[in-house]
């Protein structure tokens, strides 16, 4: 990448604008900083540019102690990482984006972004997909009805339990209770 007049002026003002956008490394010390870096300015020629902070370290450069350039990418998993912990722990709950993103202190589109562009779900569709696998545990260890069991992950709505659960599984919750019952009658006796 060639380091025009204007990106050049962007460095030397320590200007924002580019920020999580645009990294520059120093050839000389092997460290690299945000654009807006407000460490000294190095020489023009000992400059390179990295479109991902990735990239600057894969070719060996540092992150600035000072501008902390991988500050926003942490960030970012941190995110997805707190997400996962309060839909692992809280999963009963009511746990709509708004909440999810009120509990983080972030915007809910951003973070069904974030989450969806690590980890290919949404966080709905990822908390849905605890609520089930819970389903069918709590299905096989107790005797308790759909709509306890339903209740028992968050779903306060037995139908809309059982239709999703169907969907993901081929089956109704009844009716796979009863077939992991059966397969596991049928181990007993062939014993
Ligand atoms: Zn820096």
């Amino acid at each position: 990448m060639v380091i025009t007049d204007e990106i050049w002026e962007i460095i030397k003002n320590n200007d924002k604008k580019l920020d999580n956008r645009l990294w520059y490394g120093v050839v000389t010390t092997k460290i690299f900083c945000k654009p807006s870096c407000m460490s000294r300015l190095p020489k023009r020629e000992n400059v390179k540019l990295f479109c991902s902070p990735k990239l600057a370290q894969s070719e060996g450069y540092h992150p600035c102690k000072r501008c902390q350039p991988m500050d926003k990418i942490l960030t970012n998993e941190m995110l997805v990482k707190e997400v996962d912990l309060i839909l692992k722990n809280c999963y009963k709950e009511e746990l709509s984006l708004e909440e999810l993103s009120h509990r983080l202190h972030s915007s809910s589109s951003y973070l069904r972004h974030v989450y969806k562009k690590t980890k290919g779900v949404t966080p709905r569709q990822q908390l849905m997909m605890i609520r089930l696998e819970q389903a069918k545990t709590n299905l096989l260890t107790s005797n308790a009805s759909i709509s306890e069991i339903a209740q028992s992950v968050g779903l306060m709505n037995t139908s809309y339990f059982i239709k999703v659960f169907r969907k993901h599984y081929g089956s109704s919750p009844n009716q796979y209770r009863k077939m992991i019952k059966n397969k596991f009658n049928k181990f007993l006796k062939s014993r």
